[in-house]
């Protein structure tokens, strides 16, 4: 049997992760073996979704979290590079766009192991932002690019990438929010935990480092979501990093005195239930700017740009770049109870099954 070594290390990578590694499962046609490399590692951001997405557990974890940008991804790349010559796999499979990504990619391409890049082809157009050079790296020197929308089709054309590189195949995203939704109910749960009524709150992330790591951009951030929540409850899983940010900056006092209730991060359930039941979406993340789409929940998010232009385009979400809290709040006020067209940009949930049906044709048996 073909060996397929999947390298992953971030919150998004193991809910992405989680719906290839049950296609190829059921298939039972190519087997996987998985690296951890360690990037994300308290349990409620990694151990949680290998319980509840019923992952594999992983084969090896590199433990490397922490420090620059350059020490992690050097760290990474020596821990797999190891790993790949023991392992000798017929191809590696990597999401996204984080360290892990690139690691994992420039390990297996410098021993002539071909890369699958699963969330390929999308594009800021900002270079100052560390997921938009992993990127771009990674599809240059990737075998299969699986793209999840039209526009990353079109961004990979028109960069020349041959065609028959290009696969599309839609959102994994949206594979596993399709195979969860059903799971979550309107009450119990962290509704019922927090206190929240279907409708009737507003739920917020932030974590992205063009804001944790500017403080006036944090500032306004604070100031727009706490005055938003002086008229509508709101809830914010905090992820680490911006808790030890806003913590530093001793904002952490001011959020909770106008009311915000800052929680630790929540499990994919838990976050599936938040997402689906909420009046409105405030966010930087990629795949929670996806989710609330995928319930019909309208969406702001706090950027200069998006990468899932498509949302934008079909009024689910807004841009509000935190540059003013007015501007922010004011976004926020104007999306509640609003709704996008139709569309449907992401597939039909069959992407998983589609990437692993390409694979094992290429790779044969
Ligand atoms: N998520 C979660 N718990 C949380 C916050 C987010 O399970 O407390 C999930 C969310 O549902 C989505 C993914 O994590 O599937 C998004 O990850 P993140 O925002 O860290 O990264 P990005 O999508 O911006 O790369």
């Amino acid at each position: 049997m073909r060996k397929i070594v999947t390298v992953i290390g971030a919150r998004p990578q193991f809910i992405k992760a989680s719906a290839v590694s049950r296609a190829l499962h059921s298939s039972g046609r190519l087997a996987e073996v998985l690296i951890h490399t360690g990037q994300h590692f308290d349990s409620n951001m990694s151990e949680v979704f290998f319980s509840e997405l019923a992952m594999p557990t992983p084969k090896y974890n590199l433990g490397v979290h922490g420090g620059q940008h350059g020490a992690m991804t050097g760290q990474m790349l020596e821990g797999i590079e190891r790993i790949l010559i023991d392992e000798n796999p017929d191809a590696v499979l990597v999401y996204g766009d984080t360290n892990s990504t690139l690691a994992g990619t420039l390990a297996a391409v410098k021993l002539h192991i071909p890369v699958a890049h699963v969330e390929a082809g999308l594009r800021s157009f900002n270079m100052r932002m560390p997921e938009e050079i992993n990127r771009i790296l990674t599809d240059r020197i990737s075998t299969w690019l699986f793209t999840p929308t039209v526009a990353a089709v079109k961004h990979l054309r028109s960069e020349g990438v041959a065609s028959d590189k290009i696969i599309a195949v839609g959102d994994v995203m949206y594979d596993v929010a399709l195979h969860f939704s059903s799971q979550v109910a309107e009450t119990g749960g962290a509704l019922s935990r927090l206190g929240l009524s279907s409708g009737r709150y507003v739920l917020a992330t932030v974590h992205r480092a063009e804001n944790t790591g500017d403080a006036a951009r944090l500032e306004v951030i604070v100031a727009a979501l706490s005055d938003a929540a002086r008229k509508l409850p709101m809830v914010w899983p905090l992820h680490p990093r911006t808790r030890g940010v806003l913590q530093r900056h001793d904002l952490l006092d001011k959020l909770a005195a106008s009311g915000v209730r800052l929680i630790e991060p929540v499990g994919y359930l838990e976050m599936v239930q938040l997402e689906k039941y909420a009046a409105l979406v405030v966010t930087d993340s990629g795949g929670v700017q996806k989710e609330a789409y995928f319930f019909q929940v309208p969406c702001v998010t706090m950027r200069d740009e998006t990468e899932w232009v498509e949302l934008v385009e079909a009024g689910w979400n807004r841009l509000a770049p935190p540059d003013d809290p007015e501007t922010v709040t004011a976004a926020i006020l104007d999306a509640l109870g609003t709704r996008g067209r139709e569309v449907s940009p992401y597939g039909s949930g069959d992407a998983a099954d589609k990437i692993v049906a390409r694979l094992t044709a290429d790779l044969g048996n």
